[in-house]
C-alpha cells in the first residue's frame, strides 16, 4: 500500500502531547472518557467504538474496536463478534452516506509479526478508498486548515452515522449534528438464533 501525505496525524500529535497525554493503551483511554468528538469517537455501541484513526492512510480513515482490551480476535465473545460486525456494517453505511467514496479496505493486522502499531488490543481499518487517491491529498502547511478537515471529516460521519436507522443521539444537539459532541449511539440485537 503507497502511503500518502497525512496532515491530520500533525493535529493528533500535538492534541497528545500537550492536552492530554495518554497514558496506557490509546484505545482504553479514549473510549474511557467522556469527550468523543475530542476523542474522534463517532459511534458506540454496546461492545464496540468507531475512532477515526490518528494516522490516516485517507480522510474517513476509522477503526471498529471492542472496548475490551484484546488482541485475539478469537477469544472475542459471541457478543462482542456480532457486536463489532453490526457496527462495522453501520460504518460501512456511514462512510458511504457521509464521503462518498468509490470503495473501501477493510482489514485487521493480527499478531506482532503483522506491522500493526497496537497488537494487544484488536481493531478493524475501514479505509474509504477514491479513484486515484494517492495523489488525492495536497501537502497542506496551514496547520487551521488541518484541524477544519479532521472537524469536517468528523461531522460528515457523525451525520452519516446518524442517518442510520436504529441511531440514538443526544436530543440536546442540533438536529443537523453540527458541532455534535458525543458518539451517535446504536444498540444492536445481539441474539442468534442457532444455539451453537
Ligand atoms: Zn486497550
Amino acid at each position: 500500500m503507497e502511503q500518502i501525505f497525512a496532515p491530520w496525524r500533525i493535529d493528533w500529535v500535538e492534541r497528545d502531547s500537550e492536552k492530554q497525554p495518554i497514558d496506557g493503551c490509546p484505545f482504553c483511554v479514549l473510549s474511557e472518557r467522556d469527550a468523543d468528538r475530542e476523542s474522534r469517537i463517532v459511534a458506540r455501541s454496546e461492545h464496540s467504538f468507531a475512532l477515526l484513526n490518528n494516522y490516516p492512510y485517507n480522510p474517513g480513515h476509522l477503526m471498529i474496536i471492542p472496548y475490551r482490551h484484546v488482541g485475539d480476535y478469537t477469544a472475542l465473545t459471541r457478543a462482542e463478534l456480532l457486536d463489532h460486525a453490526r457496527l462495522k456494517q453501520v460504518a460501512i453505511d456511514a462512510l458511504h452516506d457521509g464521503l462518498g467514496p468509490d470503495g473501501l479496505n477493510m482489514g485487521m493486522n493480527s499478531g506482532e509479526g503483522a506491522g500493526g502499531s497496537i497488537d494487544d488490543h484488536l481493531h478493524t481499518h475501514l479505509v474509504p478508498r477514491w479513484e486515484g487517491d494517492t495523489n488525492f491529498m495536497p501537502v497542506i502547511g496551514e496547520t487551521n486548515v488541518i484541524v477544519e478537515a479532521v472537524d469536517d471529516t468528523y461531522e460528515r460521519l457523525h451525520e452519516g452515522f446518524a442517518a442510520h436507522p436504529g441511531a440514538i443521539v443526544d436530543d440536546a444537539e442540533s438536529d443537523d449534528g453540527d458541532n455534535a459532541e458525543q458518539a451517535v449511539e446504536f444498540a444492536f440485537d445481539l441474539t442468534t438464533d442457532d444455539t451453537a
